[in-house]
Protein backbone atom coordinates (compact mmCIF):
# COMPACT_ATOMS: atom_id res chain seq x y z
CA UNK A 1 0.00 0.00 0.00
CA UNK A 2 1.30 3.60 -0.82
CA UNK A 3 2.10 5.92 2.14
CA UNK A 4 0.66 9.31 2.12
CA UNK A 5 3.32 11.56 2.06
CA UNK A 6 3.39 14.60 4.27
CA UNK A 7 3.04 18.45 2.26
CA UNK A 8 7.28 19.38 1.35
CA UNK A 9 7.09 22.77 3.32
CA UNK A 10 8.27 26.26 1.95
CA UNK A 11 9.84 29.71 3.61
CA UNK A 12 9.51 32.15 1.10
CA UNK A 13 12.00 34.98 1.62
CA UNK A 14 11.63 38.20 -0.39
CA UNK A 15 14.90 40.13 -0.88
CA UNK A 16 15.45 43.40 -3.57
CA UNK A 17 12.13 42.65 -5.69
CA UNK A 18 9.02 43.89 -7.54
CA UNK A 19 6.91 40.72 -6.40
CA UNK A 20 6.83 39.55 -9.80
CA UNK A 21 7.86 36.30 -9.33
CA UNK A 22 4.86 36.04 -6.36
CA UNK A 23 2.22 37.41 -8.43
CA UNK A 24 3.44 34.79 -11.49
CA UNK A 25 2.99 32.04 -8.80
CA UNK A 26 -0.23 33.21 -7.50
CA UNK A 27 -1.19 32.79 -11.24
CA UNK A 28 -0.68 29.10 -10.85
CA UNK A 29 -3.90 26.93 -12.29
CA UNK A 30 -3.61 24.49 -9.87
CA UNK A 31 -3.27 26.43 -6.72
CA UNK A 32 -5.75 23.78 -4.75
CA UNK A 33 -3.00 20.77 -6.32
CA UNK A 34 -0.53 22.69 -5.00
CA UNK A 35 -1.46 23.31 -1.57
CA UNK A 36 -2.26 19.04 -1.55
CA UNK A 37 1.10 19.15 -1.90
CA UNK A 38 3.21 21.61 -0.15
CA UNK A 39 2.36 23.73 2.92
CA UNK A 40 3.34 28.03 2.93
CA UNK A 41 4.91 27.76 6.24
CA UNK A 42 5.63 31.88 5.28
CA UNK A 43 5.07 34.20 2.55
CA UNK A 44 5.63 37.75 2.83
CA UNK A 45 2.46 38.42 0.88
CA UNK A 46 -0.13 36.43 2.11
CA UNK A 47 -1.32 35.18 5.28
CA UNK A 48 0.70 31.90 6.17
CA UNK A 49 0.64 30.10 9.70
CA UNK A 50 4.53 32.14 10.72
CA UNK A 51 5.47 35.43 10.36
CA UNK A 52 9.35 35.89 9.54
CA UNK A 53 9.73 36.70 13.30
CA UNK A 54 8.24 33.16 14.09
CA UNK A 55 10.74 31.26 11.55
CA UNK A 56 13.48 33.60 12.46
CA UNK A 57 12.93 32.86 16.45
CA UNK A 58 12.22 28.63 15.74
CA UNK A 59 14.58 25.81 14.52
CA UNK A 60 12.29 23.38 12.82
CA UNK A 61 13.79 22.15 9.65
CA UNK A 62 11.75 22.73 6.09
CA UNK A 63 12.09 21.64 2.28
CA UNK A 64 12.35 24.70 0.56
CA UNK A 65 13.78 28.09 0.88
CA UNK A 66 12.44 30.29 -1.87
CA UNK A 67 14.72 33.55 -2.49
CA UNK A 68 12.87 35.85 -4.66
CA UNK A 69 14.60 39.02 -5.45
CA UNK A 70 18.75 40.32 -5.48
CA UNK A 71 20.21 39.99 -2.26
CA UNK A 72 22.58 42.19 -0.72
CA UNK A 73 25.10 41.99 2.13
CA UNK A 74 24.95 45.85 2.99
CA UNK A 75 22.03 46.30 5.34
CA UNK A 76 21.91 49.92 4.25
CA UNK A 77 20.72 48.45 0.77
CA UNK A 78 18.54 45.52 2.25
CA UNK A 79 17.29 44.69 6.09
CA UNK A 80 13.78 43.55 7.14
CA UNK A 81 12.38 44.62 10.42
CA UNK A 82 15.64 46.29 11.26
CA UNK A 83 17.53 42.55 10.91
CA UNK A 84 20.81 42.70 8.28
CA UNK A 85 19.49 40.47 5.31
CA UNK A 86 22.56 38.42 5.92
CA UNK A 87 21.32 37.38 9.45
CA UNK A 88 18.33 36.64 8.31
CA UNK A 89 19.58 34.43 4.74
CA UNK A 90 22.17 32.81 7.28
CA UNK A 91 19.97 31.99 9.60
CA UNK A 92 17.31 30.42 7.02
CA UNK A 93 19.67 28.57 4.21
CA UNK A 94 21.16 26.16 7.52
CA UNK A 95 17.79 24.61 7.44
CA UNK A 96 16.51 24.33 4.46
CA UNK A 97 17.05 21.69 1.89
CA UNK A 98 16.72 23.26 -1.25
CA UNK A 99 17.49 26.91 -2.20
CA UNK A 100 15.06 28.05 -4.93
CA UNK A 101 15.89 31.25 -6.60
CA UNK A 102 13.02 32.50 -7.68
CA UNK A 103 13.74 34.66 -10.85
CA UNK A 104 16.44 36.47 -12.69
CA UNK A 105 17.24 38.79 -9.48
CA UNK A 106 17.95 36.17 -7.34
CA UNK A 107 19.37 33.64 -9.96
CA UNK A 108 21.72 36.64 -11.43
CA UNK A 109 20.99 39.90 -9.58
CA UNK A 110 18.76 41.42 -12.46
CA UNK A 111 17.78 44.99 -12.92
CA UNK A 112 18.12 45.84 -9.11
CA UNK A 113 22.39 44.28 -10.34
CA UNK A 114 22.63 47.35 -12.99
CA UNK A 115 22.92 50.14 -10.33
CA UNK A 116 25.45 48.26 -7.97
CA UNK A 117 27.13 45.25 -8.93
CA UNK A 118 29.48 45.49 -6.37
CA UNK A 119 26.96 45.15 -4.12
CA UNK A 120 23.67 43.90 -5.19
CA UNK A 121 23.90 39.91 -6.75
CA UNK A 122 22.30 37.05 -7.26
CA UNK A 123 22.53 33.92 -4.86
CA UNK A 124 25.90 32.38 -6.18
CA UNK A 125 26.04 34.30 -9.69
CA UNK A 126 26.73 37.62 -10.20
CA UNK A 127 25.20 38.16 -13.70
CA UNK A 128 27.73 36.02 -15.57
CA UNK A 129 30.14 35.61 -13.40
CA UNK A 130 30.21 32.68 -10.37
CA UNK A 131 29.81 33.85 -6.72
CA UNK A 132 26.93 36.04 -5.83
CA UNK A 133 26.08 36.57 -2.33
CA UNK A 134 27.22 33.61 -1.74
CA UNK A 135 31.18 32.98 -3.24
CA UNK A 136 31.04 29.10 -2.98
CA UNK A 137 29.28 26.71 -5.57
CA UNK A 138 26.28 25.81 -3.25
CA UNK A 139 25.05 22.48 -4.05
CA UNK A 140 21.47 22.54 -2.89
CA UNK A 141 20.44 26.07 -4.69
CA UNK A 142 18.46 25.85 -7.92
CA UNK A 143 17.94 28.92 -10.64
CA UNK A 144 14.63 29.45 -12.40
CA UNK A 145 15.22 32.58 -14.04
CA UNK A 146 12.85 34.33 -15.60
CA UNK A 147 11.39 37.97 -15.64
CA UNK A 148 8.91 36.65 -14.02
CA UNK A 149 9.47 32.98 -13.82
CA UNK A 150 6.61 31.14 -15.33
CA UNK A 151 4.54 29.48 -12.58
CA UNK A 152 5.11 25.83 -14.03
CA UNK A 153 8.23 26.52 -13.94
CA UNK A 154 8.94 26.65 -10.38
CA UNK A 155 6.28 24.04 -9.53
CA UNK A 156 7.47 21.83 -12.21
CA UNK A 157 10.93 22.22 -10.31
CA UNK A 158 9.56 21.57 -6.81
CA UNK A 159 7.64 18.60 -7.24
CA UNK A 160 10.39 17.05 -9.14
CA UNK A 161 12.37 17.48 -5.91
CA UNK A 162 9.90 16.48 -3.89
CA UNK A 163 9.48 12.91 -5.49
CA UNK A 164 13.15 12.13 -6.32
CA UNK A 165 16.65 14.78 -5.57
CA UNK A 166 17.51 13.82 -8.92
CA UNK A 167 17.20 17.34 -11.20
CA UNK A 168 19.94 17.78 -13.85
CA UNK A 169 21.50 21.36 -14.20
CA UNK A 170 22.62 23.46 -16.75
CA UNK A 171 26.27 25.45 -16.34
CA UNK A 172 24.09 28.38 -14.51
CA UNK A 173 21.68 25.72 -12.33
CA UNK A 174 18.51 26.13 -13.75
CA UNK A 175 17.16 22.80 -14.31
CA UNK A 176 17.80 21.32 -17.80
CA UNK A 177 14.26 19.94 -18.62
CA UNK A 178 12.96 23.38 -18.97
CA UNK A 179 16.06 25.78 -19.80
CA UNK A 180 17.62 23.51 -22.49
CA UNK A 181 15.00 24.27 -25.00
CA UNK A 182 14.82 27.93 -26.35
CA UNK A 183 12.08 30.36 -26.72
CA UNK A 184 13.04 30.50 -30.62
CA UNK A 185 11.75 26.03 -30.33
CA UNK A 186 8.13 26.29 -30.89
CA UNK A 187 7.89 30.05 -32.11
CA UNK A 188 5.15 30.24 -34.84
CA UNK A 189 7.02 32.27 -36.97
CA UNK A 190 10.07 29.93 -37.78
CA UNK A 191 9.21 29.65 -41.44
CA UNK A 192 9.70 33.67 -41.69
CA UNK A 193 13.23 33.06 -39.42
CA UNK A 194 14.39 30.64 -42.00
CA UNK A 195 13.36 32.73 -45.04
CA UNK A 196 14.37 35.76 -43.17
CA UNK A 197 11.15 37.76 -43.70
CA UNK A 198 10.87 40.56 -41.40
CA UNK A 199 7.84 41.41 -39.45
CA UNK A 200 6.75 44.94 -40.09
CA UNK A 201 5.18 46.26 -37.07
CA UNK A 202 4.98 44.70 -33.48
CA UNK A 203 1.38 43.29 -33.08
CA UNK A 204 1.44 41.68 -36.54
CA UNK A 205 0.60 38.09 -36.53
CA UNK A 206 3.35 38.17 -39.87
CA UNK A 207 7.30 37.69 -39.94
CA UNK A 208 9.92 37.57 -37.49
CA UNK A 209 10.77 39.39 -34.94
CA UNK A 210 14.33 39.21 -35.06
CA UNK A 211 15.81 41.18 -37.78
CA UNK A 212 14.32 44.71 -36.16
CA UNK A 213 12.46 44.06 -33.44
CA UNK A 214 15.06 42.91 -30.98
CA UNK A 215 13.67 39.07 -30.79
CA UNK A 216 16.60 37.17 -28.52
CA UNK A 217 14.56 34.51 -28.85
CA UNK A 218 17.46 31.83 -30.43
CA UNK A 219 19.87 32.92 -27.69
CA UNK A 220 17.34 32.54 -24.96
CA UNK A 221 16.93 29.31 -22.93
CA UNK A 222 13.18 28.97 -22.15
CA UNK A 223 10.46 26.90 -23.02
CA UNK A 224 7.97 30.13 -23.32
CA UNK A 225 6.46 28.61 -26.86
CA UNK A 226 6.32 25.07 -25.02
CA UNK A 227 4.79 25.55 -22.29
CA UNK A 228 2.16 28.75 -22.77
CA UNK A 229 2.22 31.43 -20.84
CA UNK A 230 -1.70 30.99 -19.12
CA UNK A 231 -1.64 27.95 -21.34
CA UNK A 232 -2.68 30.14 -24.03
CA UNK A 233 0.33 32.17 -25.52
CA UNK A 234 3.94 33.95 -25.42
CA UNK A 235 5.19 36.78 -26.37
CA UNK A 236 6.51 36.30 -29.95
CA UNK A 237 3.12 34.68 -30.64
CA UNK A 238 1.59 38.47 -29.99
CA UNK A 239 3.94 39.75 -31.74
CA UNK A 240 6.37 40.98 -29.31
CA UNK A 241 9.65 40.36 -29.30
CA UNK A 242 11.38 37.97 -26.67
CA UNK A 243 13.72 40.19 -24.38
CA UNK A 244 15.81 37.11 -22.87
CA UNK A 245 14.44 37.41 -19.52
CA UNK A 246 16.09 33.96 -18.52
CA UNK A 247 19.51 35.50 -19.20
CA UNK A 248 22.21 36.42 -16.58
CA UNK A 249 22.56 39.48 -18.74
CA UNK A 250 18.91 40.44 -18.73
CA UNK A 251 17.75 43.43 -18.83
CA UNK A 252 19.89 44.94 -22.22
CA UNK A 253 19.44 48.19 -23.31
CA UNK A 254 16.91 49.38 -25.45
CA UNK A 255 15.25 45.84 -25.79
CA UNK A 256 13.08 45.95 -28.66
CA UNK A 257 15.79 47.34 -31.29
CA UNK A 258 17.71 44.51 -32.67
CA UNK A 259 21.64 45.55 -31.81
CA UNK A 260 23.57 44.90 -35.33
CA UNK A 261 27.24 44.85 -36.06
CA UNK A 262 28.01 46.18 -39.52
CA UNK A 263 24.56 46.19 -39.83
CA UNK A 264 24.54 42.35 -39.12
CA UNK A 265 22.59 41.08 -36.29
CA UNK A 266 23.99 38.39 -33.82
CA UNK A 267 23.82 35.38 -34.92
CA UNK A 268 21.40 32.24 -32.57
CA UNK A 269 22.85 30.69 -30.09
CA UNK A 270 26.15 28.37 -30.81
CA UNK A 271 26.17 28.94 -34.78
CA UNK A 272 29.15 29.72 -36.20
CA UNK A 273 28.72 33.84 -37.62
CA UNK A 274 30.11 32.61 -41.21
CA UNK A 275 27.33 29.67 -41.76
CA UNK A 276 24.93 31.93 -40.64
CA UNK A 277 25.52 35.31 -42.42
CA UNK A 278 26.18 32.53 -45.64
CA UNK A 279 23.19 30.60 -45.42
CA UNK A 280 20.85 33.81 -44.41
CA UNK A 281 22.12 35.94 -47.80
CA UNK A 282 20.90 32.64 -49.74
CA UNK A 283 17.71 32.26 -47.71
CA UNK A 284 17.17 36.06 -48.50
CA UNK A 285 17.93 36.12 -52.05
CA UNK A 286 14.77 34.23 -52.33
CA UNK A 287 11.31 36.36 -52.46
CA UNK A 288 8.31 34.15 -50.88
CA UNK A 289 5.36 35.53 -52.38
CA UNK A 290 3.20 33.70 -49.94
CA UNK A 291 5.50 35.14 -46.89
CA UNK A 292 4.81 38.17 -47.73
CA UNK A 293 1.43 38.56 -47.51
CA UNK A 294 -0.49 38.73 -44.88
CA UNK A 295 -2.08 35.42 -43.23
CA UNK A 296 -6.02 36.17 -42.91
CA UNK A 297 -7.13 39.72 -43.27
CA UNK A 298 -5.18 40.69 -46.89
CA UNK A 299 -6.86 44.76 -46.28
CA UNK A 300 -5.29 44.95 -42.63
S1 LIG B 1 10.16 35.90 -33.61
FE1 LIG B 1 11.96 35.37 -32.34
S2 LIG B 1 11.51 33.35 -31.53
FE2 LIG B 1 10.10 33.68 -33.23
S3 LIG B 1 11.12 32.82 -35.03
FE3 LIG B 1 11.69 34.98 -34.95
S4 LIG B 1 13.61 34.99 -33.79
FE4 LIG B 1 12.65 33.01 -33.40
S1 LIG C 1 9.50 35.07 -24.28
FE1 LIG C 1 11.57 35.71 -23.63
S2 LIG C 1 11.25 37.64 -22.50
FE2 LIG C 1 9.24 36.61 -22.65
S3 LIG C 1 9.06 35.39 -20.78
FE3 LIG C 1 9.95 34.02 -22.33
S4 LIG C 1 12.19 34.23 -22.04
FE4 LIG C 1 11.24 35.96 -20.99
Amino acid sequence: MMTKQNPSTIVWLQGLTCNGNSHSFFNYEKLEVFSKNFHILHHPQINTQYSLHDVLESDFSFDFLVIEGALSKNPSILSRFEIPFTKIVDNLEKRARYIICAGSCASFGGIFRLNNPEEITGAVFNGKKQGGYWSEQKKNVINISGCPMHPEWFVQTLFTLRNSSNILLDEYKRPKEIFSYFVHHGCLRNEYFEWKVDCKDFGLKEGCLFYEHGCQGPMTHANCNKILWNKTSSKTRVGSACLGCTEFDFPKHALYETHKNMSLPATPFGISKRAYYSLAGIAKSFKIERLEKRLIDENN
